[in-house]
C-alpha cells in the first residue's frame, strides 16, 4: 500500500485547495486528490447521519413527554407497541405531523381558557 494510501484510510492526508484541483498533475496525484475528497464528503456524509439519528431520538423523547403530560389525562392514553395516540383527543402523537398537533394543542389551550358560559 502506498504512503498516499495509507494517509486516505488513517484520515491524515491533508486537503487539496481548490484552485490545486485544476492544475495538471500525474495520474497518481489526481486519484490521491480524488480519494481525499471522497473521504472528506463521506465523513461529513456520516456526520450528517449520525446528527439525523441523534435528532430524531430527541424528537421520539419530545413527543412522548408531550403525549404524557398534553392535558387529557392518562387514563386515555393508549401506548401498546410503542404507540402514543389519546382516546379523549384523538391525536395521534407517534405519526401526526407536528404542525398539526401543535396546531391542536394550542386550540385546545386556548378553548380550555374560555369560561365557561
Ligand atoms: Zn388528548
Amino acid at each position: 500500500m502506498s504512503e498516499e494510501l495509507k494517509q486516505v484510510e488513517a484520515g491524515t492526508l491533508p486537503t487539496v485547495a481548490a484552485e490545486e484541483r485544476g492544475a495538471a498533475r500525474p495520474h497518481g496525484e489526481e486519484m490521491t486528490a480524488a480519494l481525499a475528497e471522497i473521504q472528506l464528503e463521506s465523513v461529513g456524509f456520516l456526520e450528517s447521519l449520525m446528527e439525523l439519528e441523534s435528532l430524531r431520538e430527541e424528537s421520539a423523547w419530545l413527543r412522548q413527554q408531550v403525549w404524557l403530560t398534553h392535558g387529557c389525562g392518562i387514563t386515555g392514553l393508549y401506548g401498546d407497541d410503542g404507540e402514543m395516540q389519546c382516546g379523549r383527543c384523538l391525536i395521534d402523537f407517534k405519526r401526526g405531523h407536528w404542525e398539526d398537533i401543535k396546531k391542536r394543542l394550542d386550540q385546545m389551550g386556548r378553548d380550555r381558557m374560555v369560561p365557561p358560559a
